[in-house]
């Protein structure tokens, strides 16, 4: 199997939003960062604090966002900007923000892969970390489920298929999609899929204080009859979005995963379930390190 060298961005890349949960304006900077340093997240408005390594081991328990936690402080959803640097097999990054949580921008990350691809992408002279799932590995609960099975052949190294329905009643059209993931489709097929709510959603969170700053046009709000105040990218951005959310999820293992995924309604506390399953259930020898 090819292996590929470490890669961080060629120059720092800044930009600013507001939050979806909490009720921030974020300034952020992307930098680039040393070989074996991995993505780490750094709360400049707390600079006792060093920077958190965006790994399973540091996540925390959230509804629908992914968070990481060290040292007394977290860094909110995370799952977007964690999907674009993997997406784009960017190993190395210092991610500093001012605040507890990172900006939604559109509900997508295709600015975020707009800006590192401006920047360039630098490849290390060290061997990008890897594991290539030896066995399945499945994680389910009642309305839900994703596993990872060995990469069907030894060309595809990750692929990801999704199924996602709501039933006949939701406005969000049910279907699945599968798709082989690399730089060039993740750029093309995914990145600009948006995160979605329903309206009543919305309400429920405006209600409890979340959400202030946000308008209809900062992500996909879906009322009765469909999308509101918006039009989609794709007739299926919401299963687009689903599958940037796992590759966002998936990469706190720490490396570049190898495998078949295929999940059914997973959301990212089941994703980062399947991660500490891949996790208890492989070995040190099927992880092939840096060199
Ligand atoms: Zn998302």
């Amino acid at each position: 199997m090819n292996e590929r060298n470490q890669r961080t961005i060629r120059r720092p890349i800044q930009f600013s939003g507001v939050t979806i949960f909490t009720n921030h304006e974020i300034h952020v900077r992307l930098l680039p960062a040393d070989e074996n340093t991995g993505i780490r997240f750094q709360r400049r408005d707390l600079p006792y604090l060093k920077p958190i390594p965006a790994r399973i081991e540091n996540a925390v328990f959230r509804h629908r966002r992914t968070a990481i936690e060290a040292g007394g402080a977290s860094v909110e959803m995370i799952e977007h900007v964690m999907a674009a640097l993997a997406g784009l097999q960017i190993d190395n990054c210092l991610v500093q923000l001012d605040g507890p949580e990172m900006p939604g921008l559109d509900g997508s990350c295709l600015a975020l892969v707009d800006g590192i691809l401006a920047a360039g992408i630098v490849e290390q002279s060290t061997k990008a970390a890897r594991l290539s799932i030896q066995q399945a590995v499945d994680v389910a609960d009642d309305s839900a489920s994703i596993q990872i099975e060995p990469p069907r052949d030894s060309d595809a190294k990750t692929t990801i298929g999704y199924s996602l329905d709501y039933g006949e009643e939701s406005p969000i059209a049910a279907g699945s999609l599968e798709m082989e993931i690399t730089p060039q489709t993740f750029a093309d097929e995914i990145a600009a899929a948006r995160t979605f709510v329903l309206e009543s959603e919305v309400n429920a969170m405006r209600a409890h204080g979340y959400g202030k700053l946000l308008t209809s046009r900062d992500l996909l709000v879906f009322g009765p009859n469909g999308v509101i105040d918006n039009k989609l990218r794709w007739s299926d951005e919401c299963i687009r979005h689903k599958i940037l959310d796992c590759i966002g999820d998936l990469a706190l293992i720490g490396c570049e995963l190898h495998g078949k995924v295929t999940a059914s309604q997973s959301g990212h506390a089941l994703n980062r379930e399947l991660v500490r399953a891949i996790q208890s259930s492989h070995s040190e020898a099927s992880w092939v390190k840096a060199a």
